[in-house]
């Protein structure tokens, strides 16, 4: 299959679910993941009208997008893995949307690079959902504090994100994240992967991130 017939199965899937659950398809934006996929390929994404595209480590999108950017202005790009304090500056100066603040440290250095650039950008918090200790995200008990932090440095987050347990139903989590998104009036909804992004939008994600389905399988191993 080429990139665009890729690509409108892909859509075409979204708004099966958004209808099914009785949401609008432009409800849910779809983020083109391309970590690991060279600028040929996201280009066919771009000439094929995808404009939301998402990676997951500053140095490689900083070394990819610049260029992309000039060609597709009005591209953009999510930044969705852990993010160090020491990049947060790079990070703000190179994407639109950060979805993985999910500690003290970082909601200070995203702040603090957010004033001396006089640039603010959209943020999700994330939620270590499934409570494991290998994953990123803050734990569920300290999401009303880490929110209070976020809102006290005048960072504008606007939703919550996770990536649940793999091999398990993701529809519980899932659920359980949306639950503490309208708990905290937060409208924003970044959840679902390739395996699962029907379920989610059906859950009410607002931002699928989908990678492997669009692009073929990685193959680089990934640092999560
Ligand atoms: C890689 C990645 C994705 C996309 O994963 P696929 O299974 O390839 O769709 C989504 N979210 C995050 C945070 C990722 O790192």
């Amino acid at each position: 299959m080429h990139a665009d017939d890729r690509l409108a199965a892909i859509n075409d899937r979204i708004a099966h679910a958004a209808k099914l659950a009785r949401r609008k398809a432009s409800e849910v934006t779809l983020i083109a993941v391309s970590k690991t996929h060279g600028a040929d390929a996201i280009e066919q994404l771009l000439r094929a009208g995808q404009r939301h595209f998402g990676e997951n480590r500053v140095q490689e999108a900083a070394a990819k997008w610049p260029a992309l950017r000039e060609q597709f202005p009005d591209v953009t790009l999510h930044l969705i893995g852990q993010l160090q304090s020491n990049k947060a500056a790079e990070a703000v100066a190179l994407a639109d949307v950060i979805h993985a603040v999910d500690r003290s440290s970082l909601v200070t250095a995203l702040a603090r690079a957010m004033d001396g650039q006089d640039r603010r950008l959209p943020c999700f918090v994330q939620v270590n959902i499934g409570e494991e200790p290998q994953k990123g995200g803050c734990a569920i008990a300290d999401l009303p504090a880490l929110l209070a932090e976020a809102r006290g440095a005048d960072l504008p987050v606007t939703g919550l994100m996770c990536i649940p347990p793999a091999s398990v139903d993701a529809a519980p989590y899932f659920a359980l994240l949306a639950k503490m998104a309208r708990e905290e009036g937060l409208p924003g909804l970044s959840m679902g992967m390739s395996d699962d992004f029907e379920t989610a939008a059906m859950i009410g994600s607002t931002h699928v991130r989908v990678g492997s389905a669009l692009f073929g399988a990685r193959a680089q191993p990934e640092v999560q």
